[in-house]
């Protein structure tokens, strides 16, 4: 609501005021709100969660106009496709997810790439919290949760988190869950150490994640039934979600879907 807006609520409120009684006092503490949420940003501006420079940077451009991507894994579409259909690709193979939602691109040059690179390799966990809220409302506006949806975040090996300090998939899925009030759980476990899937080339890709990933024994039954969206920071191949979409539909998943970062564009 903008100032303007805020002001002329108080005056409609105020006029209420002998009617509606006791609504007086909730009609004040909402303008005083609204004037304050107003004001706060002038007097204490945002900084940018990456770089701490005043003002929207980075992030907030990328939430404003998602890119055309498919549906089903999220590359981009030629131009002149719609919006919400699925690539050639996708059309004649099954990749075995849903859908793929992301926030943008992993390119070179991509606005999204050093909060990701920062995130993985720059001992920034604090950026889990904007990027998974950014998922969240990208979740909230085109994807179709549901009643049973749970967040599962893509494993990482005890070692690779033991070294890292920190499970930035698991910060992500917290963060996802908080902005769109959804469940959240580690269900499914890395039985073996992979190679970074960024390292292999394409061939290698899937090979190297096959049979990596398990249920955890006690946890089984929570996603029976279920809708389950995978978060993860980065999307390379699919190889790693499809991996996993492998493990949890054997378990009785309903529907498997993604929420990822970003992703490295097919020919980049
Ligand atoms: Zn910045
Ligand atoms: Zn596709």
């Amino acid at each position: 609501m903008g100032l303007l807006q805020g002001a002329f609520f108080c005056a409609w409120g105020a006029t209420g005021w002998g009617v509606r009684g006791s609504k007086w006092s909730m009609d004040i503490s909402d303008w005083i709100e609204n004037i304050s949420n107003e004001l706060v940003p002038w007097v204490y501006p945002a900084l940018c969660d990456l770089c701490g420079a005043p003002g929207p940077c980075g992030l907030h451009v990328l939430q404003a106009c998602p890119e055309p991507r498919c549906v089903r894994c999220a590359s981009l579409l030629p131009e002149g496709v719609a919006a919400g259909s699925s690539c050639a690709d996708c059309v004649v193979r099954s990749p075995g997810l849903t859908s793929v939602l992301v926030l943008g691109s992993y390119g070179e040059g991509a606005p999204l790439k050093p909060w990701v690179m920062a995130l993985k390799h720059g001992g920034r966990p604090d950026l889990a919290q904007p990027l998974g809220a950014c998922l969240g409302e990208r979740l909230l506006e085109f994807g179709t949760p549901s009643a049973d949806t749970l967040l599962v975040p893509v494993p990482l090996h005890f070692w690779r988190r033991m070294q890292r300090g920190y499970d930035q998939a698991a910060l992500l899925a917290r963060a996802v869950s908080r902005r769109a009030d959804l469940p959240w759980g580690s269900v499914l476990y890395r039985r073996r150490a992979t190679w970074a899937q960024g390292s292999l080339l394409s061939q290698g890709r899937a090979s190297n994640v096959q049979d990596a990933f398990e249920l955890h024994p006690d946890r089984g039954t929570l996603v029976r039934g279920r809708e389950v969206y995978l978060v993860d920071d980065v999307y390379t191949s699919g190889a790693t979600l499809w991996a996993c979409a492998k493990v949890l539909r054997r378990a009785g998943v309903r529907r498997v879907g993604a929420l990822v970062v970003a992703r490295a564009e097919r020919f980049a």
